[in-house]
């Protein structure tokens, strides 16, 4: 089953053209979309989740006509949202219990057994028992997702899952959705490029509601070799070197600052090829596509 959209277009009430003529073909796996905030992530993801209307354009999920098929796409979707929020007072296990109810598991020993095994697989099953209230961020991300895949969902879409998690947490955020990712369409939606690098094997760039570009990552990187240069200058001379070249990056490393350009030729004047990483990828096309802010 692939998830095919076209031509999708979004405008809000007070003006904002959040989804920008977007096609997109999205096969099984884990698909990243990436993006800075703002760029239309939540308004695409919430449209494939049926939560919004699009203007113009279709979504088809298989044989599914997804702006039109409302129920038959919610039958077979897990959507975890940017904001997750959790009844405090409810353990975790009441609680899925109850979200399985509402999503037509009406058999309770077969509803129980479920809920066991989900706390199982997202390793939440020591602390069934303890209020959601007491979860930490990862805890509530991870039960987030088991709420997500109750109903064996063909589509998985998850908005912003990683951000505020701990670098342990996220790790094994990862872990759980890439093991999700094997047989079923997962989106994930975030701006934290390392999120997408470790674990998508498809993914596109979206800026100012556009599509900017779409493929497999170490393809989109190794298409960036010889283009990205990098040099320490003094941090006084930044805003001149932001004038004279493509500065798609600025890192302070051990107190010197450390520039990205990107350039088609060599550019002398002391800077070095760097190998490029999907953040220099990234960088570049945010760079190359984000309207100038007039002063
Ligand atoms: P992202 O998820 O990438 O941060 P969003 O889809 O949330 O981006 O937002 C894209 C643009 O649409 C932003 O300019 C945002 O302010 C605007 N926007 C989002 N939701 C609404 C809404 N319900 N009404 C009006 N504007 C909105």
């Amino acid at each position: 089953m692939e998830l095919v959209i076209n031509n999708l277009n979004k405008t809000y009430s007070n003006g904002v053209h959040a989804i920008r003529d977007v096609s997109l073909t999205i096969p099984q796996g884990m698909f990243g979309l990436l993006g800075p905030n703002g760029a239309g992530k939540s308004s695409l993801m919430r449209t494939i989740a049926t939560l919004q209307e699009a203007d113009t354009g279709t979504i088809t999920l298989g044989e599914i006509n997804v702006l039109k098929q409302k129920d038959d796409v919610r039958r077979i979707l897990g959507y975890l949202p940017q904001e997750f929020g959790v009844y405090p007072k409810v353990s975790a296990q009441a609680m899925l219990d109850h979200v399985a109810r509402l999503k037509g598991v009406g058999n309770s020993s077969e509803r129980k057994a479920l809920v066991s095994a989900l706390l199982e697989r997202v390793n939440l099953y020591p602390v069934r028992k303890k209020n959601l209230g007491t979860f930490s961020g990862g805890m509530k991300q991870r039960f987030g997702i088991a709420q997500a895949l109750i109903g064996n969902p063909k589509l998985i879409i998850v908005d912003e899952p990683t951000a505020g998690l701990d670098p342990l947490e996220r790790n094994r955020f990862h872990n759980l959705l890439s093991e999700i990712g094997e047989n079923t369409i997962v989106i994930l939606s975030t701006h934290i490029v390392e999120d997408v690098t470790n674990l998508c094997k498809d993914m596109a760039i979206i800026c100012e509601g556009s599509v900017i570009t779409q493929g497999h990552p170490a393809e989109l990187v190794k298409a960036a070799e010889g283009k990205i240069w990098e040099k320490s200058i003094d941090k006084t001379n930044l805003e001149s070197y932001q004038q004279n070249y493509q500065v798609i990056s600025t890192r302070l490393i051990e107190g010197q600052t450390n520039i990205h350009i990107y350039s088609e030729i060599d550019p002398d004047n002391g800077f070095a090829p760097v190998k490029p990483d999907l953040e220099d990828v990234y960088f570049t096309q945010i760079f190359h596509n984000t309207s100038p802010v007039s002063a």
